[in-house]
């Protein structure tokens, strides 16, 4: 595939530089008076910085601002052909979008693509359908970034020990893709990811301290402190699916009992909705279930939202159970934001009130008085987001 742009990578050389196009990332254009406030750095010096980041060709002066003390002002952006690819990988389905510098999707693409594949082929059909979105939003390709469901190793670049990834332990995920585009790539963990795009442009925009809990088929929780991913020593933090919850529970995909994921997660779900169309408790689930042969996460949401009383009892009861989870995490982390996304998050509000009532119940006032329990805001595009703000970091600094 060809890379459009490929050349020299421009390199940033200070940290006023990295700072500047931070800021033109987050904020949009602004005029170098806001700038220069922004970053209290005196005319000249920032007149220098700048023209540097213009000779590379990150940034570019636009019209007139509007006059501020009588003094006209000049607008200053991100170059707007800067291109970044971003992937989110997930258990059944991965996600390209090609962003610009501010992380806007100008162009995506979603597939089903079940991630026991291997990395051969689900990699494969990434650079597939980059080269697709790239085509449709043409421009100078600077880096990329990508989310992987499963523990990842983000300084070396690839999944370590994945549970529900056969095949892609310690596989050069970072190496084989920046051999494709010929630009630098990130690789992080999916909810990782997801936690920085609510961060940049959702619903925790700009707070630092906040808490992501993805409900996929598994369950995952991405941290965010001070500002930063927090990843832990071998990049797991976060991996609360597997939190045991009863030493008697139902199995769980990673080989022991009573995670949380195997009570309240999507697989969990469809197995339980199975069993109360079979047993003859839900009679929506039935008629679904003769009607398509499968059941889904999604269809348990469906029957409840319709009243069926079974079915909204199986969103109480794992809303409860990870509520109590969430609980522990308010304790002992004190996020300003609890952000629940990913595909069982659909479930909506009758799950949302089930968690808030189960956390702010057993979690200290202090901690809770001004906490809110939001579901996400970016939905599908949370994981793209995320992972085009990683690229542009890393291009950035
Ligand atoms: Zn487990």
């Amino acid at each position: 595939m060809g890379v459009p742009g490929a050349g020299e990578q421009p390199r940033v050389r200070s940290r006023h530089q990295s700072r500047l196009l931070e800021l033109l990332r987050d904020e949009g254009p602004l005029s170098r008076v806001a700038l220069g406030e922004r970053l209290d750095l005196p005319r000249a010096k920032l007149a220098g910085e700048l023209s540097r980041l213009i000779d590379t060709g990150l940034v570019q002066v636009g019209g007139p601002a509007a006059s501020r003390g009588g003094r006209r002002s000049t607008l200053v952006h991100l170059a707007e052909d800067l291109r970044f690819i971003a992937v989110d990988v997930g258990a059944t389905s991965v996600a390209v979008a090609v962003t610009d510098g501010r992380c806007e999707v100008l162009a995506n693409e979603r597939a089903e693509c079940d991630v026991r594949l291997g990395p051969t082929q689900v990699l494969g059909r990434v650079v597939d359908m980059a080269g697709r979105v790239l085509d449709k939003a043409p421009g100078r390709l600077m880096g990329a970034g990508i989310g992987l469901p499963g523990p990842v190793s983000f300084r070396d670049g690839m999944p370590v020990a994945p549970p529900i990834m056969p095949g892609w332990d310690r596989y050069p995920v970072r190496e084989e893709l920046a051999g494709k585009w010929g630009r630098p790539v990130t690789v992080d963990n999916d909810v990782n990811v997801m936690a920085l795009g609510e961060r940049h442009a959702g619903v925790a925009r700009s707070l630092d301290d906040l808490i992501f809990v993805k409900i996929g088929t598994g369950i995952g929780c991405g941290i965010v402190v001070g500002g930063r991913v927090y990843r832990g020593v071998a990049g797991t933090a976060g991996d609360i699916g597997h939190i045991k919850l009863d030493d008697y529970g139902p199995a769980c995909a990673c080989g022991e009992v009573g995670c949380l994921e195997a009570y309240f997660g999507g697989a969990a779900l469809a197995r339980d909705a199975l069993t109360l169309a079979r047993s003859g408790r839900s009679n929506m689930l039935a008629a679904t279930l003769e009607d398509r042969g499968r059941l889904t996460a999604s269809d348990v949401g469906t029957a409840a939202a319709a009243g069926d009383f079974a079915a909204a009892n199986l969103v109480r009861e794992g809303g409860r159970r990870l509520g109590h989870v969430i609980a522990s995490l308010v304790s002992f982390l004190n996020p300003g934001m609890v952000v629940i996304g990913g595909g069982v998050s659909r479930l909506g509000h009758p799950l949302l009130a089930e968690v808030r009532s189960s956390v702010y119940r057993r979690s200290l006032p202090l901690a809770t008085g001004n906490l809110p329990i939001v579901l996400s805001e970016l939905g599908d595009l949370a994981g793209v987001t995320g992972a085009a703000w990683s690229a542009t970091d890393h291009t950035f600094n």
